[in-house]
C-alpha cells in the first residue's frame, strides 16, 4: 500500500536540513561533535550497503552489547522500489541486506528515490522523482516540490563533486536525509546515525571526521554522526565479520574489493570485463544506453574500449558458478548468513589502484 505523507516537505520544519545537493560539492563547514554513552540514543541507525564497512559497524554495535532493539539498520536502494527495476545495483544486495538483518535480528527498512538510477538518469524537463520509504508496512512518498524542472540524460561524472556525480547525492544521501528529516519516528530525541567510511579508502576519507553533528539535526531532534570504523584497517574489518562467521555479499567471492554498484561508474576495466563476461545483458544495455545518451561513463572510453581493456577478475574455482548465480538470482535467506567455516573472499585486499579510491 503506498501512502502520501503528509509532513512530505523538508521546509515544513523549522530547520530544514542544510544540504541542498542541486547547490552543495561537499559536506559543507562539518561540525565536530562529542560521542556520548551509546545507550543515551533512543535509537541508533546504521546506513548499510551490504558492504563489509557497515556490516562491520553493525557487528561491532553488537560486540558492544547494545541491544538489537535499540539499532535500525537503513538501506538505500540505489535502483528505486526493492526489485523493481533491475539497472545499477547487485541484483543479490537487497536480499542479503534483508537476510542479514534478519539473521540479526535487526529490524531493517528500506528506503529509494523512486524509479532509482535509471529514473534520475533518463529525467527530461522534469523535477527530481520522489522519494518513498517503508513504514508499517506501508510505502510512504515523500514528493519532490522543490527544485527546477531540468533534464538529466548523462550519467554521473566519476568526480569528488556531488553536483555532478549525482548518483550518490540524489541517490543514497538526499535519500536518507529527506527520510530522518520526514519519518514520524524520528521527529523528537537523540539519534546517532553510523556511516561505514574508512580513512584508508581515499584521501577524501582521510579528512573526515569520525563524528560529527549530522545535517538532520534540529532543535527537537539531536543528530550525531559516527564514522564507527573510520580509523580500522581492511585487516580488522574482514577479522570482526570472521569472528561472528559472517558470509560476506557475494560480489567479494566474484573478485570485488567493494560492494558499491554492479556497474559502479568507477569500475576497473577489469571490473567492466567481469561484468561483461559474467552479465552480457546487463553491459550491453549500459553500452545502449551510452549510445542512445551520446555520453559515456568514461571521459575518454566508451564502455567496450573499457572491458577490451581488462580481463575478468572472477576466480577459477568450482564454486564460482554458484557465487555468480547467487549475485545475479539474489535468492540468499537469513539462513545463509552464518557459516560454519569461514574463508577469505578472493575480493579481499584487492583494492589498490581503483580510480574509485580518489573520489569518495
Ligand atoms: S556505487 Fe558508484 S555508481 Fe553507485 S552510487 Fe556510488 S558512485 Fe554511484
Amino acid at each position: 500500500m503506498v501512502m502520501m505523507f503528509n509532513m512530505e516537505d523538508d521546509m515544513m520544519f523549522t530547520q530544514p536540513c542544510l544540504y541542498k545537493y542541486e547547490e552543495v560539492e561537499q559536506a559543507v563547514n562539518p561540525k565536530r561533535a562529542e560521542l556520548s554513552d551509546l545507550l543515551t540514543y533512543d535509537k541508533i541507525i546504521i546506513s548499510s550497503s551490504g558492504g563489509k564497512d557497515s556490516t562491520a559497524c553493525i557487528l561491532y554495535l553488537l560486540d558492544l552489547e547494545i541491544p538489537r532493539d535499540r539499532i535500525i539498520i537503513w538501506h538505500q536502494s540505489i535502483d528505486g522500489y526493492p526489485g523493481e527495476i533491475p539497472f545499477a545495483d547487485w541484483p543479490v544486495t537487497e536480499p542479503y541486506v534483508k537476510a542479514f538483518g534478519k539473521a540479526m535480528g535487526i529490524q531493517t527498512e528500506f528506503q529509494w528515490r523512486k524509479n532509482g538510477f535509471l529514473g534520475e538518469l533518463m529525467r527530461e524537463n522534469r523535477r527530481t522523482n520522489d522519494v518513498q520509504f517503508e513504514y508499517g508496512g506501508n510505502v510512504i512518498t515523500l514528493p519532490t516540490r522543490n527544485g527546477k524542472l531540468s533534464t538529466r540524460r548523462k550519467f554521473p561524472a566519476k568526480a569528488v563533486d556531488l553536483r555532478t556525480r549525482w548518483c550518490t547525492a540524489y541517490l543514497k544521501i538526499d535519500v536518507m536525509r529527506r527520510v530522518l528529516n520526514n519519518h514520524p519516528d524520528y521527529q523528537v530525541g537523540k539519534y546517532l546515525v553510523i556511516t561505514g567510511e574508512r580513512r584508508e579508502e581515499s584521501a577524501n576519507r582521510a579528512r573526515y571526521l569520525n563524528v560529527e553533528k549530522h545535517p538532520c539535526s534540529k532543535i527537537a531532534r539531536e543528530v550525531t554522526w559516527w564514522r564507527t570504523v573510520i580509523e580500522w584497517s581492511e585487516q580488522e574489518i574482514w577479522d570482526i565479520l570472521e569472528k561472528h562467521r559472517i558470509f560476506p555479499h557475494p560480489a567479494y567471492w566474484l573478485g570485488f574489493s567493494r560492494t558499491s554498484c554492479f556497474g559502479c561508474i568507477f569500475s576497473t576495466a577489469d571490473q567492466w570485463a567481469t561484468m561483461r563476461d559474467i552479465a552480457p545483458e546487463r553491459f550491453n544495455a549500459r553500452v545502449e544506453m551510452e549510445r542512445e545518451l551520446r555520453h559515456t561513463i568514461d571521459n575518454k572510453l566508451t564502455l567496450t574500449q573499457l572491458a577490451d581493456k581488462g580481463n575478468s577478475i572472477l576466480p577459477r574455482g568450482i564454486e564460482t558458478g554458484e557465487w555468480v548465480r547467487l549475485a545475479l538470482e539474489g535468492d540468499i535467506e537469513p539462513g545463509d548468513i552464518f557459516v560454519d567455516k569461514w574463508v577469505l573472499p578472493a575480493g579481499a585486499f584487492t583494492g589498490g589502484g581503483g580510480p574509485w579510491q580518489d573520489a569518495f
